[in-house]
């Protein structure tokens, strides 16, 4: 494939190191460790294109799945981790050839508005928070950026903005942030595309398969995002040359070369924890129903973040609002609740009362805690760190090199596109 090519094919995914052992494509037996999204879609990939090729795919937990997970019960249906994705062609491919195309549309076009609660006000995200965020600013941090390392909060010059955005996508507040991993494409980390970035998302834009998304258009699929991984799971065990084994705690790479008797650099690692300083957020999600007419105050939309340390919930989705599968019983409304440890005193109560104190709604008819989930840190400079790593076997997965899904599923293609003969 000519560069041009490549960088239609994935953006700019390509600004994003890919760290794999240059010999891994020259493996004739491969072990994947990790059954997450990451390595289930490494060995969906790599299998659609090498079937002569042995897989073994080894994940710790009792079941594939990894930190994507959706909770069913009586009607109500609510994702504990990722809901929607963002436009990429990788992700629209990937569902594509599992020929989910029938559950996979755009996310509710009326459910677009999204609010941020500073200082107790609630103010409506849109193109007047330029004006809060010093323009001039802006710009000259954007420069300095350039040099690389910076984090998102030495780039965005409002605190509560900058907290804002990386609550809402690592729930972590800004200062802790990497701005290259964020928003590489403005601190232009890595490769430039050949053409203008206006030109190559036009041209991008005619690769998707199914739909064409909207330009900040999300998508979602019927019945949560695990229908991904279930399809994924009975399409690799429909496999003869992929194998699936549970309940296994991998040691390290040395460990899995040994064990499978295969060289280190036929080792794809997609768990993380790898790294040395390696830190993580913990957060506990809640769902909570209302009947509508109790709610009717709240507008419809996508959601609400909170940058405050005093309030306990970092972040509210309309997950009812949001997509274009049903989510709960009729005349009710869904909403996902977000809590940092950092900032609960682990008492439930304490968010039932917050959460009535924000909608003005008592006695919700849902209130459950649907478990913890832990994001990965990404320091500033880490992005500039796993540029320079050593690779001994390959490393993927959302604590390397890009923390939403659609930058692991382009990570996979670009895998399986080495091993193309
Ligand atoms: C609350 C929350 C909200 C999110 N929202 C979004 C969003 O809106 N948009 C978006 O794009 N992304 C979002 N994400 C991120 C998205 O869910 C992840 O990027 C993705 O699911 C990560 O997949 P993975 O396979 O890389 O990692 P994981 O899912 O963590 O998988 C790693 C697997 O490795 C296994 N494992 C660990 N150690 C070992 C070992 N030693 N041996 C064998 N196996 C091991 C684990 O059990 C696990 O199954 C969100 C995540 C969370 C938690």
């Amino acid at each position: 494939m000519n560069r041009l090519a490549t960088w239609i094919k994935h953006g700019d995914e390509i600004r994003r190191p890919l760290l794999v052992n240059p010999k891994l494509a020259k493996s004739d037996k491969i072990v994947i460790v990790g059954a997450g999204l990451s390595g289930l879609a490494c060995a969906y990939r790599i299998s659609e294109i090498r079937p002569d090729i042995e897989i073994k795919l080894v994940e710790k937990s009792g079941a594939p799945g990894g930190v994507i997970s959706t909770w069913h019960d009586a009607g109500w249906i609510c994702d504990l981790a990722v809901n929607a994705v963002r436009p990429h062609p990788a992700f629209w491919r990937l569902v594509e050839d599992l020929q989910l195309a029938k559950k996979f549309k755009p996310t509710n076009s009326d459910a677009t508005a999204r609010w941020v609660i500073i200082n107790g006000k609630k103010h409506k995200l849109g193109k007047n928070m330029i004006f809060k965020l010093n323009p001039l600013k802006l710009i000259q941090n954007i420069r300095k950026s350039r040099d690389g390392g910076l984090s998102v909060a030495q780039i965005i010059p409002n605190k509560a903005i900058a907290d804002a955005f990386t609550l809402g996508i690592v729930n972590d507040t800004s200062d802790n942030v990497d701005a290259d991993l964020l928003i590489p494409s403005i601190t232009k980390f890595g490769d430039n595309p050949p053409v203008s970035k206006r030109k190559l998302k036009r041209m991008m834009r005619d690769t998707y398969p199914i739909f064409k998304p909207t330009k900040r258009g999300l998508a979602s699929i019927e019945g949560g995002m695990k229908t991904l991984n279930d399809t994924l799971v009975s399409e690799l065990n429909r496999k003869p040359n992929v194998e699936i084994i549970t309940n296994f705690d991998a040691e390290s790479p040395l460990s899995i070369s040994e064990k499978f008797s295969i060289p280190i650099e036929s080792v794809i690692w997609t768990c993380p924890g790898w790294q040395d300083d390696y830190d993580q957020t913990t957060l506990s999600i809640f769902a909570i129903g209302y009947d509508k007419e109790t709610v009717a105050d709240i507008p419809k939309g996508y959601g609400t973040l909170i940058p405050d340390d005093n309030i306990p919930i970092s972040g509210i989705l309309h997950e009812s609002d949001i997509h274009h599968s049903k989510r709960c019983p009729d005349g009710m409304r869904l909403f996902r609740i977000m809590v940092p440890h950092r900032r609960w005193d682990m008492d439930e109560m304490s968010i039932k009362l917050c959460v009535e104190r924000l909608f003005n709604a008592k006695d919700p008819l849902l209130f459950k805690n649907l478990g913890e989930k832990h994001i990965p840190s990404f320091k500033p400079g880490h992005l500039s760190k796993m540029k320079g790593l050593a690779n001994d076997c390959s490393y993927t997965g959302w604590s390397v090199s890009g923390v939403s899904i659609t930058h692991i599923v382009d990570q996979a293609e670009r895998i399986a596109e080495l091993f193309q003969r």
